[in-house]
């Protein structure tokens, strides 16, 4: 039987997987440059070095049956050599390419159909003035690559902000985009098979602190009919794209009760964790059944609201979790802590999830254990 699984990326996405990949029987293999990374910790191996280092991929390759990953790949060109050698990875690389630069991404969706903000690419600050002129301010400049958690974007108010914004996020390539003023942000959950079975997750609500995904609410408090047309138009980006695996897709809600997409994700998602307590097949068990070429599990959920909290650190140093107790005493409260070495500022160290019957309830809840822990 092939049975084994190899993923690039040792973080709490990889180690969430790991767990759901070991209820199935598989065995896993974890490639990151961190010794007992969070996924290294709870896996069957981790070989440590770093993700382009062509002789331990190659490695991960021959003790992976099929190979996956669970970060934001600087390049995939360090594929290129396996694929050749025959190992199988999903996302498919095709994929891949194609959303690891953002620019690239919302010019295949402006051709396909898909709603979008209006962009315009850039290289300088003359290119950002033309851009201004067309869209006014603000205006969100952005790097077509190695973008997560808002590093790769600047917020310009005026001219006077064009010069810094262009010094920060010098590098690769620029793009710009119309400001959205958008009255919620929403993200799907979508998942693609190896036989190309599609299955989409409720809508979700989610709120961003500082560019960083920080609260989910489960189903998202938004009307039956948006709910429908955003459920519609997941499904239509997930036809136009290619790949197996779990994806996640962020999209802005407008006043007027448009749905932009904002982007796509290649890979299991931080707004997709509170499937693992409300939801029939959690978002990792899914995307391990997605790329060995197992049928898909049912989406729905199995509560009637839930609500994620994420517990970002709040200094440097060792992590240290106090809190616990008095947080689980809360009924239907759940902590995952993701067994990372070090904390940081805003650095993602766990998550909680409450469920309830009411979406209030549970943010009630899932804010009061928040209070409680530390680390
Ligand atoms: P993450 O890893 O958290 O998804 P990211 O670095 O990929 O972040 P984006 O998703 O492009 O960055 O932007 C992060 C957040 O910034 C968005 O969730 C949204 O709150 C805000 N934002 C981005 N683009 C726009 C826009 N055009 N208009 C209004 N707000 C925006
Ligand atoms: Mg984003």
């Amino acid at each position: 039987m092939k049975n084994r699984i190899g993923i690039v990326g040792g973080g709490q996405l990889g180690r969430m997987m790991a767990f759901e990949a070991h209820k199935m029987g598989f065995r896993v293999t974890i490639l990151d440059p961190t010794p007992e990374s969070p996924a290294g910790q709870v896996a069957d191996e981790q070989i440590v070095a770093q993700y382009s280092d062509k002789q331990a991929l190659t490695k991960l390759a021959k003790k992976s049956d099929v190979i996956t990953y669970e970060i934001e790949l600087e390049n995939s060109d360090i594929f290129d050599n396996l694929i050749e050698n025959g190992a199988v990875i999903h996302p498919s690389i095709t994929s891949f390419k194609l959303i690891n630069d953002k620019y690239l991404q919302k010019e295949f969706f402006k051709k396909n159909g898909i709603p979008v903000a209006d962009f315009l690419e850039v290289e300088n600050k003359e290119d950002i003035l033309k851009a201004v002129k067309k869209f006014g301010y603000p205006i969100f400049l952005k790097t077509r690559r190695f973008a997560y958690d808002g590093r790769g974007n600047a917020l310009i108010r005026k001219a006077s902000d064009i010069d810094k914004s262009l010094n920060s996020l010098q590098g690769s390539g620029l793009y710009v985009e119309k400001f959205v003023p958008f009255v919620k942000e929403l993200a799907i959950m979508v998942a693609r098979n190896t036989e190309g079975e599609i299955a989409t997750y409720p809508v979700v609500e989610t709120i961003h602190k500082n560019n960083i995904c920080h609260i989910v609410k489960a189903p998202a408090p938004i009307k039956k009919n948006i709910s429908k047309k955003t459920q519609v138009l997941a499904k239509k980006v997930m036809q136009q794209l290619q790949g197996a695996g779990v994806f996640g897709i962020e999209m802005f809600l407008t006043k007027r009760g448009q749905v932009l997409v904002n982007e796509i994700a290649p890979r299991v998602h931080n707004s997709g964790h509170y499937t693992i307590e409300a939801c029939i097949t959690n978002q990792f068990e899914q995307h391990i059944r997605a790329i060995t070429g197992l049928p898909l599990g049912q989406t729905d959920m199995i509560v009637p609201a839930a609500v994620m909290i994420n517990i970002l650190g709040g200094r440097t140093g060792v992590a240290q979790v106090t809190g616990m107790d008095d947080a689980l005493r809360l009924p239907q409260t759940y902590v995952h802590i993701y067994g990372k070495k070090d904390t940081k500022m805003e650095r993602k160290m766990g998550h909680i999830t409450a469920i309830d019957k009411t979406i209030q309830n549970a943010y009630k809840k899932a804010k009061r254990a928040r209070m409680f822990i530390t680390i």
